[in-house]
């Protein structure tokens, strides 16, 4: 495993998509794990089902790679729980297994996985199906850039513009303005913003966050220009969605 290049995505990208794979066969975990690495994800590597489980309700990554025969609980079975709950209903799947029937491959879409896989497969192909199926349904992770009203963030070269103003921020507050343009309008709790950008380990509160958000204020609006960073009161913060729509 190349650790400087994961590193450097980590901190590079707290909003790196985040990929799990669930797969009880070694080899193929570390192959498709190393891959993934490479292609700039951050990958988390499970061997049985019940594990899958626990890591998908602690923090749901952006899209898993499941195998259909795990130990403990089926990646069939998963599939089908992800369904039915309401924060994973939407969560990208790609089944694969050796089961190669039409039968099965049917019934691996019909619990509800968007993609299905036959072993044995070739690692460009799947790394091919796991981008068009971000593409598809997480434009915003994986965008080069993003943009709402007169702000422009490149991701490649971490620039940051105001109009033709370049905006210098800290590693934190291009992470916190990454999240934020990621889906401008939508509120995100204190508590959702240290889990995503610190991280759950970090022993820090969210008075943390608010320091932040404060220096990221100061330095996207210069003397009258407004300032797109909305507080809602005892809830958390957005990025403005009607910024630059007036
Ligand atoms: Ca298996």
């Amino acid at each position: 495993m190349n650790e400087a290049r994961r590193e450097s995505v980590r901190s590079g990208a707290a909003s790196a998509p985040r990929i799990l794979i669930a797969e009880d066969e070694p080899d193929l975990a570390v192959l498709l794990s190393y891959n993934l690495e490479a292609e700039g994800y951050v990958v988390d590597s499970v061997g049985r089902g019940d594990e899958a489980e626990l890591r998908l309700a602690e923090s749901p990554p952006d899209l898993v790679i499941l195998d259909w025969m795990l130990p403990g609980v089926s990646g069939l079975e998963i599939c089908r729980r992800l369904r039915a709950r309401e924060n994973t209903r939407m969560l990208p799947v790609i089944m694969v297994s050796a089961r190669g029937a039409e039968a099965e491959r049917v019934r691996g879409l019909l619990v509800g996985a968007d993609d299905y896989i036959v072993k044995p497969f070739s690692v460009p192909e799947l790394l091919a199906r796991v981008r068009a199926l971000l593409r598809r349904t997480r434009p915003e992770r994986i965008a080069d850039r993003l943009s709402a009203g007169d702000f422009n963030l490149d991701r490649e070269t971490r620039c940051v513009r105001r109009g033709d103003r370049d905006i210098h921020l800290a590693p934190t507050e291009f992470r916190l303005l990454e999240f934020l343009l990621e889906k401008p309008g939508r509120v995100f709790t204190r508590n959702q913003l240290l889990d995503d950008i610190w991280g759950r380990a970090a022993e820090i509160d969210d008075r943390t966050v608010d320091v932040h958000i404060g220096r990221l204020r100061k330095k996207l609006s210069k003397g009258r220009e407004r300032d797109p960073i909305r507080t809602v009161r005892s809830v958390g913060y957005a990025f403005d969605e009607t910024y630059g729509k007036q």
